[in-house]
């Protein structure tokens, strides 16, 4: 998978195609692209080349355009880097922030910060597909499932901590934009009606409260949304919310339908300038929902 990942974006680069898609399809459009734990070596690597090429603004600018409707003020060829989840390497990139004079919006799962409870999607030793699985299930199935299997809980003490703590957090909130992502990154739409409106509104209150911030911007966990959803959001206070829907944001945007490019977190400079014209994801969407909707997986 990975070779072919590097072939298609190899070919994305040698053909130009990137260029032409910048150049022309980028003039008018804002891309929101999604990291989640990049080290810094590599994340160093992409902010050079996209502040050669790109012009990186913050989720707001954006965000005030589209209720605006005016993009005048947006330059051609924008960027807004997102970084979800809270994952504790995130501090790492801070020096990165501020060299670049960039504020990123992190998103975070307000009730795994600052604490020593885990992220349910990293728990050890279950493959892609289990997890694709688990995503599909109820709330209360899914949470049943990984205590029987693995002895997870969402608000279980491990020995070692995965998300940024508050030292960290209060370090960077001079240069961060931290905005919500959920308390414990339940797939929404499969929530109840509660436990939907506790895992967003809480989230708000919980982030606001422990920076002395107001949040504006959310981000649906693994990208997934209904009407509901975006209704919560709406009566919570959020002025926007980031989906996963691969694409770029016209000023026709629904703000909270807000589209993204997903990169990942360890692509070499090739696959990241061809992950910029979202081929390659658009590709392994396609292969991934083949795969996963045969009935032996
Ligand atoms: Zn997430």
């Amino acid at each position: 998978m990975k070779i072919l990942k590097n072939i298609v974006a190899a070919l994305i680069c040698l053909s130009g195609v990137h260029i032409l898609i910048r150049e022309f399809l980028c003039r008018n459009r804002v891309a929101i692209l999604m990291y989640h734990d990049a080290k810094p070596e590599v994340f160093a690597k992409h902010l050079d080349y996209l502040s050669r090429h790109w012009t990186i603004i913050s989720l707001d600018v954006l965000v005030d355009a589209i209720y605006q409707k005016d993009f005048s003020r947006i330059p051609a060829k924008s960027v807004i880097i997102t970084i979800d989840d809270g994952h504790a390497g995130n501090i790492e990139l801070l020096h990165l922030f501020k060299q670049y004079r960039i504020r990123s919006t992190l998103f975070v799962c307000t009730q795994i910060i600052n604490t020593y409870r885990h992220f349910w999607f990293k728990i050890k030793g279950q493959s892609k597909a289990e997890k694709e699985r688990l995503k599909r299930l109820p709330n209360a199935k899914r949470l049943a499932h990984l205590k029987r299997t693995t002895d997870f809980e969402p608000e279980k003490v491990y020995p070692d901590r995965q998300a940024l703590n508050i030292v960290e957090m209060k370090e960077m909130v001079a240069d961060v934009d931290f905005q919500p992502h959920t308390q414990f990154h339940p797939i929404l739409p499969h929530c109840t009606e509660t436990e939907c409106r506790q895992e967003i509104l809480g989230s708000k209150v919980d982030l606001e409260k422990l920076l002395g911030i107001e949040c504006s911007h959310f981000s649906y966990p693994n990208g997934d949304y209904t009407e509901r959803e975006i209704e919560i959001v709406k009566t919570a206070g959020f002025r926007s919310a980031r989906t996963t829907d691969i694409g770029w944001n016209t000023v026709e945007a629904s703000p909270y339908q807000l589209k993204t490019i997903p990169i990942a977190d360890d692509a070499g400079l090739a696959l990241f300038r061809a992950q910029l014209t979202t081929i390659p994801q658009r590709l392994g969407k396609w292969v991934n929902s083949l795969y996963y909707r045969m009935p032996s997986r």
